[in-house]
């Protein structure tokens, strides 16, 4: 509890609301757009992963739960209607409540049930929360990057509603890292600057060897670059490869560090080495291609993805081969 250190972040959204409302007003539809869809049939499979750790997947991102004697900790909450099915499968897990959610970025598809699974929970109130006793006695921490609030707590793009003060995080840091100990393990959030979002947090269960990477890893498609909420190909890459730092391989067999990536199946780290050369290799290209002075119309007709598409590709859906070409485009020739 002494090294819990988050930097408090209750404050008045007036206060940040300024310089977070021209950042929003650009921001693209990637939140708003996913909200549009029925959740009724959608069933939360839960997946042992190693140690303490599960993987959780609905609809939207996926969810990691920590269960312990110390209570829940949750990475990631999908959509706010899911809420209701999530707290039932972590009902299932541990009878304890949820002390803290820790958002890997702010899109709505990680951060919807932040509110709702946050009333499960109760803070691991320090010996100076006197002041706060009402707070301390409802709902979980809620944890982030600073950008993320920065980016929840103003105003909404495409005419959303501001969102519900409940679901905003509650605690948020600015260093490179941040580390909390939870469940009998270390557990670091790792800022990974610019890269899928401006405030990407990578969680790395240290003793039960499992890292919660986001989206900054999405294996089943092209990397998501959002570049209106500050993410960077180069971002990305250098992500990938601090994931790459962090896990160790079993030997001669699969296992080793898990890796839980923001959308798809569980990986370890031959499967992040080979989505990194990937997108590697695709930004080298295109670095070459600006060099060269090839405008986006001709990048697009070189077919540069070409034989990566039958992989990571889509012509349909939110993320589409075309969408990722113009985003890497856009933050290679943007880059100083
Ligand atoms: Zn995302």
């Amino acid at each position: 509890m002494k090294r819990f250190d988050f930097r408090s972040a209750r404050v008045a959204p007036a206060a940040i609301a300024a310089t977070a409302a021209a950042a929003l007003l650009a921001l693209a539809g990637i939140t708003y757009a996913q909200q549009q869809q029925n959740f009724d049939n959608v069933v939360e499979h839960v997946l042992p992963v190693q140690g303490n750790v599960y993987m959780m997947v609905g609809a939207g991102g996926n969810t990691t739960v920590q269960a312990g004697n110390d209570g829940v900790l949750i990475v990631d909450t999908q959509f706010a209607p899911l809420a209701p099915k999530i707290e039932a499968e972590i009902k299932k897990l541990s009878d304890k409540p949820v002390r803290y959610i820790i958002n890997t970025h702010y899109h709505g598809d990680h951060t919807g049930g932040n509110e709702a699974l946050g009333k499960m929970g109760a803070r691991i109130a320090g010996g100076n929360f006197a002041g706060n006793l009402t707070d301390a006695a409802n709902g979980a921490d809620i944890l982030a990057h600073e950008n993320v609030l920065n980016r929840m707590s103003g105003k909404q793009p495409n005419g959303a509603p501001n969102l519900p003060f409940a679901m905003l995080p509650t605690d948020t840091y600015f260093t490179a890292s941040k580390d909390i100990f939870f469940n009998g393990e270390a557990v670091q959030l790792i800022h990974a600057p610019n890269a899928h979002t401006d405030g990407d947090t990578m969680v790395f269960f240290r003793r039960s060897d499992v890292i919660s990477a986001g989206d900054i890893f999405t294996p089943g498609g092209y990397p998501v670059v959002d570049s209106n909420g500050g993410g960077s190909i180069n971002g990305l890459v250098a992500a990938l490869n601090r994931i790459i730092d962090l896990t160790v391989p079993a030997d001669k067999q699969e296992g080793g560090t898990y890796v839980i990536p923001g959308h798809g199946h569980l990986c370890d780290e031959a499967d992040v080495v080979e989505y990194r050369d990937m997108a590697t290799i695709i930004r080298d290209r295109f670095e070459d291609a600006i060099k060269k002075g090839m405008t986006l119309e001709q990048v697009k007709a070189a077919k540069l993805t070409r034989d990566y598409d039958p992989l990571y590709g889509a012509t349909t859906g939110f993320w589409t081969t075309d969408r990722f070409v113009e985003a890497v485009y856009k933050s290679l020739s943007e880059k100083k």
